[in-house]
């Protein structure tokens, strides 16, 4: 019997790292801790947490060798935390849900379709596999709930899913995808939060930009088409994955280089993007202080901005126009300059920055007669897993 008012539980496993939060059910929700463990399967893997009501934060060394030994940590340290008996459901990040539409509770026949699905994204689903069947085993009992990064897109038209290449690929399952849904989902939802007909029933970009990178483009609130594709190393340029390249390159490369598809999947996710192009960093801020005086960081961020603008003129196109672009992700919500870049030219669009609101990242950054809305948003992958836990438990009307 569960004493202490209801807990959500989020977890988020990465390649290299497992993001947690737990919040407290109630309107609103309320955040009481979160955390990471980093670099697994690196030198220097720690737990970093940050308890909100004591406002304890630190950090520790955590001796695991890979993700599944983390797990485990992960469990035996939250079991320790002093409200572990009060989580009721826990919320999983799941990168691929094939024609989940929606969050679906983890049962013996979904663990079996997402081993069966590992292929499609096998950089990340392992991982999230490992901690959902960890947690059930020392758990039986606790709901699970996964929470799928593609079902934002289950609304994309034929057209847009189609990928050109043989017919018989599509019986395995071979289309464009897309990811980044619980990002959208939450803007989506901020949008409605923030009272915006023009942008909740209108022509919407959205553009998530961090380490990962896209943009969707949305009309009425579904998605109808986004950059990343098959994988999340498709379409826009990011910090070490390539984005959309010409598929002739991999015969080439093999032919030329000896290039083995495992080399070719290493090189495409962890050694292109702007790591790739500035030879030095894939960070965002690194190659804005790099700029001035090393050529290659420069044309890391120039090719960076030049493909979101030509990303945001195609879903322009898609939309038949534009009434809101929405900036967010750690680039996103942290750069005017590369927002500025970004927005350079687009007053055919009807975007028109208002400097000094971009400067200080304010909510709405166009100015007040920019025919397009531009906004900043602070996305929250964990809130909306939270809230998606909520709904599915009927934990809360607030949710
Ligand atoms: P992830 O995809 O790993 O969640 P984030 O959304 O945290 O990534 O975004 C990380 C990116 O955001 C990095 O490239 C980082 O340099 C960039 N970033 C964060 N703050 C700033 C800033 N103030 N100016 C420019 N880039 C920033």
């Amino acid at each position: 019997m569960k004493t202490s008012p209801p807990r959500v539980l989020t977890l988020n496993a990465g390649s290299s790292s497992i993001k947690f939060a737990v919040y407290r059910v109630g309107d609103p929700l309320l955040l009481e801790l979160h955390g990471k463990i980093d670099h697994i399967g690196l030198d220097g893997t720690h737990l970093i947490f940050h308890d909100t009501a004591t406002d304890q934060q630190e950090s520790l060394p955590v001796a695991v060798v890979d993700h599944s030994a983390a797990a485990m940590f992960l469990i035996d340290w939250l079991e320790g935390w002093k409200f572990f008996d009060a989580i009721w459901a826990v919320g999983h990040r799941v990168v691929h849900g094939m024609a989940h539409a929606e969050p679906t509770f983890v049962t013996t026949t979904l663990v079996g379709e997402l081993h069966r699905i590992t292929p499609y994204a096998p950089n990340h689903l392992p991982q999230e596999l490992g901690l959902i069947q960890a947690l059930h085993h020392r758990h039986p009992g606790l709901p699970q709930l996964a929470c799928f990064d593609t079902s934002f897109h289950c609304t994309m038209p034929r057209v847009a899913r189609l990928l050109p290449i043989p017919r018989r690929y599509e019986a395995l399952g071979v289309q464009r995808y897309g990811f980044h849904g619980l990002s959208y989902a939450y803007l989506m939802e901020e949008l409605v939060r923030l009272n915006d007909p023009a942008a909740t029933k209108g022509r919407v970009i959205l553009a998530h930009l961090g380490n990962g990178a896209s943009l969707a483009a949305v009309c009425d609130g579904e998605s109808l088409d986004t950059s990343m594709s098959f994988t999340p190393a498709s379409g826009l340029v990011m910090g070490t994955r390539s984005g959309d390249l010409d598929p002739g390159l991999l015969a080439f490369l093999s032919k030329n280089d000896q290039v083995t598809p495992a080399l070719f999947d290493r090189m495409i996710n962890h050694e292109s993007g702007m790591l790739g192009i500035s030879e030095t960093s894939s960070d965002m801020r690194d190659l804005l202080e790099q700029e001035a005086t090393d050529v290659r960081s420069a044309e890391a961020v120039a090719l960076f901005c030049y493909q979101a603008k030509k990303w945001i003129g195609a879903f322009s196109a898609v939309l038949d126009g534009l009434d809101t672009l929405v900036f967010s992700g750690g680039i996103g919500e942290n750069s005017p300059q590369v927002r500025t870049r970004i927005c350079q030219g687009l007053d055919f669009l009807g975007i028109e920055l208002d400097e000094k609101r971009n400067a200080i990242s304010a909510p709405v950054i166009s100015t007040e007669g920019s025919r397009a809305t531009v906004r900043v948003i602070s996305t929250n992958e964990e809130l909306m897993i939270a809230r998606s836990v909520c709904r599915a438990m009927e934990l809360s009307s607030a949710c």
